[in-house]
């Protein structure tokens, strides 16, 4: 999905030198100005000022459930993964990549953008809505469902883009759990899903007593679903980011029945980034760059487009009735850019 803010500002994320030991902190969660999506409820819980990265996780929103149909359009990025993870409806994603494919929950998606990508999304609505000017909102599916991005590492940001789905996870069940891992490797199950640096996330649903195995040379955080935790005392609803910093090897989580949550984490983050948009970068000059270069390919004939940076995405074109076009960059801010400090 696109950064749906419609004057996103920068997003300057100093490096993690290291990580911060056991802890409970509650980042909460703010809405995201609407921009393409009218009247989906989006909330977005990473970057915050002073906590802009969990290992490498450096974006998450949840959005929904909304009876409301997800219809956004070809959109660039670069230097990040994104993670699509639906819990409710449907989407097709289709990229310059020549992907075309239906996400379902359960199922993962992982686009690497590399040094430049554009996909669209839209959500796969049954045949008897979506026509006509005025779709009929209540026989909309419902759509829910979480919208991560992973910083790739200097190494591995310009490489060239790549588009992978994986459709078995791995499922570990522990005493009163059982976790789906989305990426890398929990309580002995690993994911394939391709990553680039040392990462976790994983889908938990459990129920009274939960003995979590962690890493302790990661930093974790918990997003609730739905349900309730209490960690270290802390009681942890739906809405907040749960930082819980670095140094455990297990977590001990009281869960009332059935609640599910996000369990997020990975190795400090050694790099200053700074995001802006759809972009994630190092400088304010290689961002406008990206700007510029996705404002300039959308002036070119379709072949020339696939051959540019951010590629062109078969579908969009202008026969292609309310999925023709391309979402343009916003303006960027004029504002002198000023380091954050972590924590
Ligand atoms: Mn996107």
């Amino acid at each position: 999905m696109t950064n749906l803010d419609t004057s996103p500002a920068q997003e300057v994320c100093p490096a993690a030198h290291e990580g911060q030991g056991p802890c409970v902190q509650l980042w909460p969660e703010r809405e995201v100005p609407l921009g393409g999506v009218r009247a989906m409820n989006v909330l977005r819980t990473l970057p915050q000022r002073g906590l802009p990265t969990v290992g490498a996780w450096c974006f998450l929103d949840s959005f929904g459930p909304d009876r409301v149909a997800m219809s956004v359009l070809p959109h660039p990025h670069c230097g990040l993964q994104t993670v699509t993870w639906p819990l409710e409806g449907a989407v097709r994603h289709r990229d310059s990549v020549g992907s075309d494919v239906v996400v379902r929950p359960g199922e993962l998606n992982i686009m690497t953008a590399g040094h430049g990508i554009s996909h669209s999304e839209f959500s796969v609505l049954p045949a008897t809505t979506g026509t006509g000017s005025s779709p009929v909102v209540e026989e909309l599916p419902v759509s829910r469902g979480l919208q991560l991005w992973v910083a790739l590492p200097d190494e591995h940001r310009h490489r060239a883009p790549s588009f992978e789905q994986v459709r078995d996870l791995p499922v570990a069940v522990g005493e009163g759990f059982t976790a789906t891992v989305m990426v890398g490797e929990f309580a002995g199950h690993r994911s394939p899903a391709t990553m680039f640096s040392p990462i976790v996330g994983v889908d938990i649903t459990g129920t009274g007593s939960l003995d979590l195995p962690l890493r302790p040379d990661f930093e974790h955080a918990v997003l609730v679903l739905d349900g309730h935790l209490v960690i270290d005392g802390q009681d942890i609803e739906a809405g907040p980011l749960a930082y819980l910093g670095a140094g455990r090897t297990s977590l001990a989580v009281e869960a009332k029945p059935d609640t599910r949550f996000m369990l997020l984490g990975g190795e400090p983050f050694g790099e200053d980034l700074l995001m802006w948009w759809n972009f994630v970068g190092r400088t304010h000059e290689e961002v406008e760059k990206a700007r510029e270069e996705w404002e300039a390919e959308g002036l070119l004939d379709d072949a020339a487009a696939a051959a540019s940076r951010f590629g062109f995405v078969q579908g969009h074109g202008p026969d292609a009735g309310p999925e023709a076009g391309r979402i343009p960059a916003p303006p960027l801010p004029g504002v002198k850019l000023r380091p954050r400090t972590r924590g």
